[in-house]
């Protein structure tokens, strides 16, 4: 008999990966409460994709390759924008509320991309709509157990394969779950910085899980940073949202000069490590950093 597929992490990646495994078993550990505690549901712009009829893969794969400073895998740039287009399709299709102008797709532009590619979805609220689209399918569909609540603790297993999870439900009961395929989707680690605009709860678990098993950690030094969140002494910080720089808003210090210019050609649409490393640096020497959404 098959043993249901183990998924750790109900954000995007867990949800969808769930609904993609059909008819396979699946048995989905939440963490938080379904809907709570992901990024997911908290991306604001939208989903990146070449749908515009001047814009290719090719070309999203090439600013991707551009902007990361020599550090991209080519072959997975390549594959991420070329499977892009069709995922958008695909989530359309089940319901997620894409915005249209006419028969075409609404575009945003955002910092790196030649093009606007950012399809929007509800305004600000692209992560929240989708999320609830595909909670809506998750919920319906005969081959997911839902796990609400209930969160990985540790790996079974060893480093020549992964057996299964501890798993802790929502009143601390205890379970192991033994299987034969366990996909970690359980957020990224932003959460272990002093602020944050991730949920408090992305601390890099699934990675020091697998580490622990003997994994080999790849690149856990890529952390994205928003250059921009509302400065309101909150921690998760409130993101502003990228699309703003796309609309026109730009960056200056507390007398007004626009920073960004000296420091690269597309200025506030250079890439998000340049943008927020600047942001950084002004706010360090104090001459601050506010962005100007007067024109935008
Ligand atoms: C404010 C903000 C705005 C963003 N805007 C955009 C955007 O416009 N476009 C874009 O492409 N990206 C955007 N992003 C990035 C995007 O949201 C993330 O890359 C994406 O949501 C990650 O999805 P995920 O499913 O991997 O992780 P998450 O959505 O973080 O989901 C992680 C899941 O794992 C669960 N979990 C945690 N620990 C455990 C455990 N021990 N056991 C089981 N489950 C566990 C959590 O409860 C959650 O369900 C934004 C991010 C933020 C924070």
């Amino acid at each position: 008999m098959t043993r249901p597929t183990l998924i750790c992490g109900a954000g995007i990646a867990g949800l969808w990966a769930a609904l993609k495994l059909a008819p396979r078993p699946v048995v989905l550990l939440t963490g938080a409460p379904l809907g709570e505690g992901a990024a997911s549901g908290w991306a604001q712009g939208g989903v990146s994709a070449a749908l515009a009829a001047d814009d290719s893969a090719a070309l999203h794969a090439h600013d991707t390759i551009a902007a990361g400073a020599g550090l991209v895998d080519r072959e997975a740039a390549l594959a991420l924008a070329e499977g892009a287009a069709a995922e958008v399709a695909e989530l359309a299709e089940l319901g997620a509320p894409f915005e249209r102008e006419g028969a075409d797709w609404s575009l945003s532009r955002e910092a790196a991309h030649s093009r606007p590619r950012v399809a929007r979805v509800k305004g600000d609220g692209a992560g929240a709509a989708i999320m609830a689209t595909l909670i809506e399918a998750v919920r319906a569909a005969d081959h997911i157990e839902i796990r609400d609540g209930w969160r990985a603790v540790s790996l079974l297993g060893d480093a020549s394969a992964c057996t299964g999870a501890i798993a802790q439900g929502p009143d601390g009961e205890i379970e192991t779950i033994d299987t034969d395929t366990t996909l970690l989707a359980m957020g990224g680690a932003g959460g272990l910085f002093a602020l944050t605009t991730t949920p408090a709860i992305a601390q890099g678990q699934a990675m020091a899980m697998a580490a622990r098993l003997g994994a080999v950690i790849r690149d856990p030094e890529f952390v994205q940073f928003h250059p921009t969140a509302l400065n309101a002494g909150l921690d998760p910080a409130p993101l502003c949202t990228e699309a703003l720089r796309g609309e026109g808003a730009i960056l200056v210090d507390q007398t007004g000069h626009r920073f960004m210019k000296a420091i690269h050609d597309d200025a506030e649409l250079a890439p998000r490590d340049v943008v927020a490393r600047a942001v950084h640096r002004q706010n360090a020497s104090g001459k601050g950093a506010f962005l100007d959404c007067r024109e935008a």
